[in-house]
């Protein structure tokens, strides 16, 4: 099926990129499905896209920000309305099955509403001066046009979680989607239109990470950049900006571990792993990676483990009763698939899957079954680094410091869950374990957007979103107002 041609945003215009080249966004469950044919823009594309934002920042930054949430809000329910055929274009362009693309776009829903309450807070502080007759106060200005990179595994929700904040907080935007899901990030910009965003406010720059990302990046009226992807490249992202000293909001990769205790109640641990491992197809920056499983109980949870990731239902995530869609694609299978060697080679035990699924419904997608390693141990590259498929590690241990310090021997610091009905020790795992996220009795995916979202060690570089995305989002600016018709010397003339 030829796909629809799509083309960028800019300054409220839809146009075809000036290099003349297009991608393609593909289905992952039947590669032969041209989802889209949409831009795959270079630096000329992305200076006219931040020419744009700039020109549009002079008016929509005075626009009062109770006004701009307004159109967040209508974006919120317009959203809703449309939320059926969104959560079914992001399965087809992207995979995961029609429940977690509902889920996507209801995240987005949820910022839209969450963050249209800013607009009537967006508090700064007022406090006493140290001067008679002079007030002193700060308030939150925007920072101006902010970049943005996003990656395909939420394509609507990633998007929502950088464009709403940045917009209610009086920035213009210029967004490139991941090169694999842009339809669902055009089918949120086309709400905020519909729901009265002005044009310029937010630009779509579609294309490659080199060729579109980096420019946007580099670009002297980018003011910050948001990027959300692999620590490789956001390594690089942060490096290029910095040489113009641009902030940067990094939120990458996690090898997420679950802990479950000999106390925990294991029927649910076990229903929160499958959930975690291989919701998705494994494919979240948060996806449990890593289940360590005390000594005492781990042989039954495992073989249940194994029974249960054997009976899920892989397949096209718009069927009935399919619970786990296909990779992403070829370079994600790949990426599977080296893992899956180097494990072995390392002496970790396959208990399940292992590879590619090629045979009948899964002859023209990118399928790979659900995998189980046991024997793994944490110096293992499969208990340290992220795979981003559907393959977990099962690591022994003793004792719960034990696990602690295994958790937290890894380089990332995402998300993290303990199963316990110790209140003790899930206090102490709390305090201890080096993660932006800790669940308690529930699975390491299912972040709230009113939270602050994002990680330690080499998951980020200490922004959030959620709660905390309006701190990259504006910039302080302090106010004093002296009334007292004479010069008075902070630190001086009240020194005395
Ligand atoms: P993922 O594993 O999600 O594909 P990547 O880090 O490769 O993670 O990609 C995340 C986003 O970063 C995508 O939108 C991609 O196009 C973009 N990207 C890749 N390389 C670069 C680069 N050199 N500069 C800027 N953006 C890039």
């Amino acid at each position: 099926m030829a796909g629809k041609l799509y083309h960028n945003l800019i300054g409220g215009e839809w146009m075809a990129s000036k290099s003349g080249q297009t991608l393609q966004n593909i289905n992952p469950a039947d590669r032969s499905d041209i989802v889209g044919i949409f831009p795959a823009s270079n630096a000329e594309d992305v200076a006219l896209a931040v020419a744009a934002a700039k020109k549009a920042f002079a008016t929509w930054r005075l626009v009062p920000a109770p006004k701009r949430a307004e159109i967040l809000y209508k974006t919120g329910q317009l959203l809703a309305e449309r939320k059926e055929q969104f959560a079914r274009e992001m399965t087809r362009e992207m995979g995961k099955v029609l429940a977690e693309t509902r889920g996507d776009v209801q995240e987005a829903i949820d910022e839209a509403y969450y963050v249209a309450g800013e607009g009537r807070r967006l508090f700064g502080v007022t406090v006493p001066s140290e001067l008679a007759n002079k007030f002193a106060m700060s308030v939150r200005m925007p920072v101006g046009v902010i970049g943005m990179i996003a990656p395909w595994n939420f394509p609507m929700a990633i998007p929502s979680w950088k464009l709403f904040p940045a917009l209610v907080a009086g920035n213009t935007c210029v967004i490139k989607p991941a090169e694999d899901t842009p339809l669902s990030t055009y089918n949120l910009v086309q709400t905020l239109i519909d729901a009265g965003l002005p044009p310029g406010v937010v630009n779509i720059v579609s294309g490659y990470g080199p060729e579109a990302g980096a420019p946007l990046v580099e670009h002297p009226d980018v003011r910050a950049i948001s990027f959300t992807g692999s620590s490789a490249v956001g390594s690089h992202v942060a490096q290029r900006a910095a040489a113009n000293f641009k902030p940067v909001s990094l939120e990458m990769g996690g090898k997420n571990a679950m802990i479950v205790m000999d106390d925990a109640n294991l029927e649910l641990a076990l229903e929160g792993a499958l959930w975690g491992a291989f919701g998705t197809t494994g494919q979240r920056c948060t996806a449990t990676s890593r289940i360590l499983l005390h000594e005492s109980i781990a042989a039954t949870f495992t073989q249940r483990l194994v029974a249960r990731a054997e009976a899920l239902s892989v397949g096209n995530g718009l069927d009935d009763g399919i619970e786990v869609g296909p990779q992403v694609n070829e370079q994600q299978i790949e990426t599977s698939t080296r893992y899956c060697e180097i494990a072995v080679a390392e002496g970790a035990k396959l208990l399940t899957g292992g590879k590619r699924l090629i045979d009948g419904p899964y002859a023209k997608g990118t399928f790979f079954a659900p995998t189980v390693f046991g024997s793994v141990t944490p110096a293992m590259r499969i208990a340290r680094e992220e795979v981003f498929g559907p393959v977990v590690s099962l690591i022994e241990f003793s004792t719960f410091e034990e696990a602690i310090e295994i958790a937290n021997s890894i380089d990332y610091g995402l998300s993290t869950a303990l199963y316990t009905k110790d209140i003790n020790r899930a206090f102490t795992a709390i305090r201890d374990l080096e993660a932006g996220i800790t669940y308690i009795n529930a699975p390491t995916i299912g972040a709230e957007v009113h939270l602050p979202f994002g990680g330690v060690k080499q998951t980020g570089n200490g922004h959030r979103e959620g709660l905390g995305a309006l701190d990259f989002y504006t910039t302080w600016k302090s106010v004093y107002i002296d009334s007292s018709n004479t010069l008075q010397r902070a630190q001086i003339d009240n020194a005395e």
